[in-house]
């Protein structure tokens, strides 16, 4: 089973950027892409847990509210970035806008979605401020243009 992650060579990347990892065809006709959204450097950053954690319930909201049909969008292990599926054959241009445009509402956010016990697996392990910080910093970086992959 050939998993395509494994075969990128992150020595060789350049974050931040949105890669398109991947476009699926379903038995019925149906498309779905998944991205690679990096936001730090592999092994030389990560972000810390509390960082990527309000990262996602925030990006959860804003990510929908500027691209339709998002199926999931969760954390890397690696704490680098984070992947995203979405339904149709979605270009890399008009998804990094999307993002783009989600990290600057993250950046004007003044509370964090779902963070109590019974919303969240882990409601004490967030961080606005460090959520807001990682905003600036990948948006800044984005809108520059400076990743490759
Ligand atoms: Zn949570």
């Amino acid at each position: 089973m050939k998993i395509e992650s494994f075969e990128l060579d992150h020595t060789k990347i350049v974050a931040p950027f949105v890669r398109k990892a991947g476009l699926f065809k379903g038995e019925k006709g149906d498309y779905v892409t998944k991205f690679d959204l990096r936001f730090v450097q592999p092994n030389l950053e990560t972000m810390p847990s509390a960082a990527i954690h309000t990262l996602e319930h925030l990006l959860a909201g804003y990510l929908r509210e500027e691209i339709d049909g998002i199926i999931d969008m969760s954390p890397m292990g690696c704490r680098t970035g984070f992947y995203l599926t979405i339904w149709g054959d979605v270009s890399e241009e008009d998804m990094k806008k999307a993002l783009i445009a989600a990290l600057d509402k993250v950046v004007e956010s003044t509370e964090v979605p779902a963070v109590t016990a019974k919303e969240c697996g882990n409601y004490r392990d967030h961080s606005l401020f460090s959520a807001v910080e990682y905003a600036k910093y990948v948006g800044e970086g984005l809108k520059q243009g400076k990743g490759k992959y």
